[in-house]
């Protein structure tokens, strides 16, 4: 699905408003001016100025209002579900994970639970697009956050993590079994409320997740919805994603403690060369139980570490 915002005077909004006038339609939502729904558009004018096209047309009809605003305008191209309409306005529980590039440090997964009357709260404790978020960012609001929603952290530790994956769990596998426990969590946390949705940052197809995870007692199913780039879609997607990345991070400094300094993030030439120091202060188990052990920095390590001992 593709969503463009422009940014527009009040003037521009009214051009707009009497250009699509036979096809607007009542919109009652906070925030809304007017909504416009066309065969494959769907338009919404919000009192900030932002005119939001969603919809496989939106490229078309953005493009005749482009040059309003064209340094506001943000372009999205999300895969997956095609969500509901004001979709960002409604109580949902997203989810999202993180640590699964990395050599070094745990899976996280994070579920939380954004009704629709805390979106507002949620957005001023500072969730913004967590790509423009730093991990110090994060430490800082994350507590805030998990105070503010209810939620569910998971942290797969790697001595666990390496157990599941030598039994033959894809990577895929490992996020759909986590995501689906971290969801029902929230979803007892906060029963008998509901979510009206639940949106799950889309690392698999629908079928390919439900295939995961089919032999589990419960599955949650129930409005779940896919998409990529979903901490765009909804705050409770950005705020999932900074509670897992803030549990990493906390793995990350126990690990680090147990190497003597700061561990390496991604799986880099930099990350080879910290194992291989790793492995030679204090032994293959020790660097097992602090990485990824299936990654290619495993045998890069062990190079390295056989040309020192040389
Ligand atoms: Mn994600």
């Amino acid at each position: 699905m593709t969503n463009i915002v422009l940014l527009c005077t009040a003037e521009q909004q009214q051009k707009i408003r009497q250009y699509y006038e036979k096809a607007i339609i009542e919109r009652k939502a906070p925030g809304v001016v007017f909504a416009i729904k066309l065969a494959d558009t769907a338009i919404t004018a919000y009192k900030s100025g932002k005119i939001m096209f969603q919809g496989a047309g939106a490229e078309r009809e953005a493009a005749r209002w482009g040059k309003a605003d064209s340094s506001a305008a943000k372009t999205t191209t999300t895969k997956g579900d095609k969500l509901p309409e004001l979709f960002s306005t409604l109580s949902v529980i997203g989810s999202d994970e993180t640590g699964t590039g990395d050599y070094f440090g745990p899976v996280t997964v994070a579920a939380v639970y954004v009704p629709a009357d805390k979106i507002k709260l949620v957005q001023q404790l500072g969730v913004k697009d967590s790509k423009q978020l730093t991990d110090d960012y994060m430490r800082k609001i994350a507590p805030d956050l998990m105070k503010a929603c209810p939620h569910s952290i998971l942290t797969l530790r790697n001595d666990k993590y390496n157990e599941i994956q030598a039994r033959g769990y894809s990577q895929g596998k490992i996020k759909a079994l986590l995501h689906n426990q971290a969801l029902k969590h929230v979803l007892t946390k906060i029963s008998p409320e509901k979510p009206q949705y639940i949106l799950i940052d889309q690392f698999a197809e629908r079928g390919i997740y439900y295939n995961h995870i089919k032999n589990e007692k419960e599955i949650v199913r129930e409005n779940v919805l896919f998409s990529t780039k979903a901490e765009n879609l909804h705050v409770a997607v950005a705020a999932a994603s900074i509670i897992a990345r803030y549990a990493f991070l906390k793995e990350m400094d126990r690990l680090g403690k147990i190497a003597g300094f700061a561990l390496q993030k991604g799986a880099s030439a930099k990350v080879d060369e910290m194992a291989a120091k790793i492995w030679l202060k204090f032994g293959e188990d020790t660097l097992r139980s602090m990485t990824k052990w299936h990654f290619a920095n495993t045998e890069k390590a062990r190079k390295l570490l056989q040309k020192r001992k040389r």
